[in-house]
Parts: structure tokens; C-alpha cells; sequence
């Protein structure tokens, strides 16, 4: 990223795209109300507009199915809420924006590898015929692991349910179609990838049912009342044209694995056996815990996370890996690293580097340990 340090958490956020700095400071020295119609607000509204387009093309949706939220979380609440479905099934490594949105959710188990086991999928859907939702993420946060969404969408078609994806993680990382995966709802966050943070939609499929929660002027074409974030839109816009080539690091990712399991022939690289993110890379460091490893990455000057970064600096055990059957002691001491799309193999190697020293000197103390003992 820079001499200072390399940044590689891209999935808790991802440093702004200039061409979105640029559009939104662009907005805001324009501003303008796109609901007023003199010629400040129509000026507005274009700029709304052609960014619904961008978003739109990024994932293979209609412009009028984008309905615009303040991030991947409030998509998630309003796809939950929204469709009507007293029955809503989730997957057991879903986000919490998820998961909390339908505490009463039956829940999907996934395999070693963070997969859904889509033989419980189809007995879970097999057992009501209540309406039903079923929500599968795209990709996962902290593994990076894709989840099978074609068969999902397939399950739950032959029993009427309704599928919604958050795929706040796959966005301008992975190819993601919104009628290509057949699914009926959709979450975005922009800055997943470049975008500004606090600004996010919900891709709605054509007629998909939705019923809003939200009360207040008719904007979103009813969908999503409150004045527009003209700048956030304009900057999630701008991102999402420069992301729509998606991101080519998977050569990074497989030097690092390779590099680390030189360094450290007992590392495990969590969800390796499934198709994953080329962007995620969630590993142990045997018998170091992750917030130890954080910090002293940091003061090597190297950012990446322990888990979930979603929960404010909170190290818990991931639910993610305990939902895989990892051991408690080997998530402890998971790490998640994370590439986008100005990530550089200088960033890869200081990484190496700063991880090689911190897990010799480990060694050595506890060699110190032993032989002292
Ligand atoms: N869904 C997933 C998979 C995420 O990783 C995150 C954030 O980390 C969210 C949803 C929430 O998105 P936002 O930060 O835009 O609210």
C-alpha cells in the first residue's frame, strides 16, 4: 500500500477509490435535494441516477431494483423484514446483521469447509409449507468461502421459498449476477470495495414482494423514505464502475499461503477444500492467539484482523470457525487477511516477513521455556 504500511484488511473495509473521492467531492460542492425540482435538485437527482446505473451493472440488475441503504447491515435488516416470510431459514455462518435481524431463524449447518449442507437445506424446506425465506451470504467475511446460492435458489424454488444473499463480501471481488443467481434480494455495501462507507442497497428482483418498515417521504420508489446520501451514492456509484472487472489477487493469496506454510508446516487455512474469495485469507498461527498476533503485526506495521472486525474491536470467539467445528484453541489464534483492489506484493511480503519474525520468536521463548524448565 504505501512505505508507512500495508493495509490488508480489505474485507472490515477497503481504502476509497480517488474516482470515488472525486465524485463525491464533486457532490458536495454541488449539493441539492434530488426530491426538489428546481435545477440544483434536478442536477442532484442525474447524479442519483447515473449512479443507480453503475450499481446496477455491477451486479447484472435493473436500475429500478436498486433500492439505496445506509450499508450492507440496513439491506440485510430491510431484506429480512421486508418480504412478508413468517419462516426464515439461515445459514450458521451468516453475518450478524443477519443472523440478529431473525434471532427465531432455523438454521442451515455448514461442513468443515464453512459450505451449506444442502441435504439439511432441502429437510428443513421439506418440513413447513409456511412461506418462507431462505438467506444464504455470497461469500463468507471471515474465511472467504463461496456458498453454492445456484442450488439454494434451486432447493427453495421447488418449495416457493424466497431467497435472499447478502453479498456485501462478493461485490467487486467475485462476478455477482443478480438474475444470473436467480436469487429475489440482494445486499451491497460499498465500501466492501472502494466506495465510501455508509452507503449500501438492497437489490430487489423485479416483483419480488417487499413491504418497507421505513415511514416518511417516497423516496426509493417508495421503498426506502429519507432524503438521499447524495455523496455516498455518487462514490458507491464511481466504485462500483471501477470494481465491475472484480479483483485479480488470487496470486497474491496462494504466494501467502504458500510462503506461511514454509514458515510454519502446522498452519491451517480455514475452508481451504471449498471454492473461496481470491481476496480471504483466514489462517492459524499454532498456539499464538490472534489478538497477539494483531498487535504485533501492527507494530510491524501491517494492518489485519482477528474474526470479525464488524464487532468493534470485541475479540470473541468467531462463530464462523465454531460453526465449522474447529477446536476452540486453533480459532483463537485465526487470523484474517485481506487484499483489495490497491493491495500490492510488497504489502504480501512485509506481511511474510513481519509473521516469519513473530513466529520465530514465539518458538524460541517457548524452546526458552522448555529448556529452563
Ligand atoms: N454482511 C457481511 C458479510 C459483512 O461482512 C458486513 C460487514 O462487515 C456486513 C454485512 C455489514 O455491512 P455494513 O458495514 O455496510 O453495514
Amino acid at each position: 500500500m504505501n512505505a508507512a504500511s500495508a493495509y490488508l484488511d480489505h474485507n472490515a473495509t477497503s481504502p476509497l477509490r480517488p474516482v470515488a473521492f472525486d465524485a463525491m467531492a464533486e457532490a458536495l460542492k454541488a449539493g441539492g435535494n434530488p426530491s426538489s425540482v428546481h435545477r440544483s435538485g434536478r442536477a442532484a437527482r442525474a447524479r442519483v441516477d447515473a449512479a443507480r446505473r453503475q450499481v446496477a451493472a455491477l451486479v447484472g440488475a435493473m436500475p429500478s431494483e436498486i433500492v439505496f441503504t445506509s450499508g450492507g447491515t440496513e439491506a440485510n435488516n430491510l431484506a429480512i423484514t421486508g418480504t412478508g416470510c413468517m419462516r426464515v431459514l439461515v445459514s450458521a455462518v451468516e453475518h450478524d446483521s443477519v443472523r440478529k435481524a431473525a434471532p427465531d431463524a432455523e438454521i442451515i449447518p455448514v461442513d468443515g469447509n464453512g459450505v451449506i449442507v444442502l441435504g439439511a437445506l432441502e429437510r428443513l424446506l421439506a418440513a413447513s409449507k409456511a412461506p418462507t425465506l431462505v438467506s444464504v451470504m455470497f461469500a463468507n467475511n471471515e474465511t472467504g468461502v463461496l456458498q453454492p446460492i445456484a442450488d439454494v435458489v434451486r432447493l427453495a424454488r421447488a418449495t416457493g421459498a424466497l431467497v435472499h444473499c447478502d453479498a456485501v463480501q462478493g461485490a467487486g471481488k467475485a462476478s455477482v449476477d443478480l438474475h444470473g443467481l436467480g436469487v429475489d434480494y440482494l445486499s451491497l455495501s460499498a465500501h466492501k470495495f472502494g466506495g465510501p462507507s455508509g452507503i449500501g442497497a438492497l437489490v430487489v428482483r423485479g416483483n419480488a414482494p417487499f413491504v418497507t418498515d421505513r415511514r416518511g417521504g417516497g423516496q426509493e420508489f417508495n421503498r426506502r423514505a429519507g432524503t438521499e446520501n447524495v455523496a455516498g451514492i455518487a462514490g458507491f456509484g464511481a466504485a462500483s464502475e471501477a470494481a465491475r472487472g472484480g479483483l485479480d489477487v488470487a496470486a497474491l493469496r496462494d504466494r501467502l499461503e504458500t510462503a506461511l506454510k514454509e514458515i510454519a508446516p502446522d498452519v491451517q487455512v480455514f475452508g481451504a477444500g471449498a471454492p473461496r474469495l481470491g481476496n480471504t485469507v483466514c489462517i492459524s498461527m499454532p498456539g499464538v492467539r490472534a489478538e497477539t498476533q494483531v498487535m504485533a503485526l501492527d507494530l510491524a506495521g501491517v494492518c489485519v484482523s482477528a474474526g470479525a472486525a464488524c464487532s468493534s474491536g470485541k475479540v470473541t470467539r468467531s462463530p464462523v470457525l465454531t460453526a465449522m467445528g474447529i477446536d476452540p484453541a486453533v480459532a483463537d489464534s485465526a487470523l484474517r487477511i485481506s487484499f483489495g483492489w490497491n493491495s500490492q506484493s510488497e504489502d504480501i511480503e512485509r506481511l511474510i516477513a513481519a509473521w516469519r519474525d513473530l513466529y520465530t520468536r514465539v518458538n524460541n521463548s517457548d524452546i526458552a521455556h522448555a529448556q529452563a524448565a
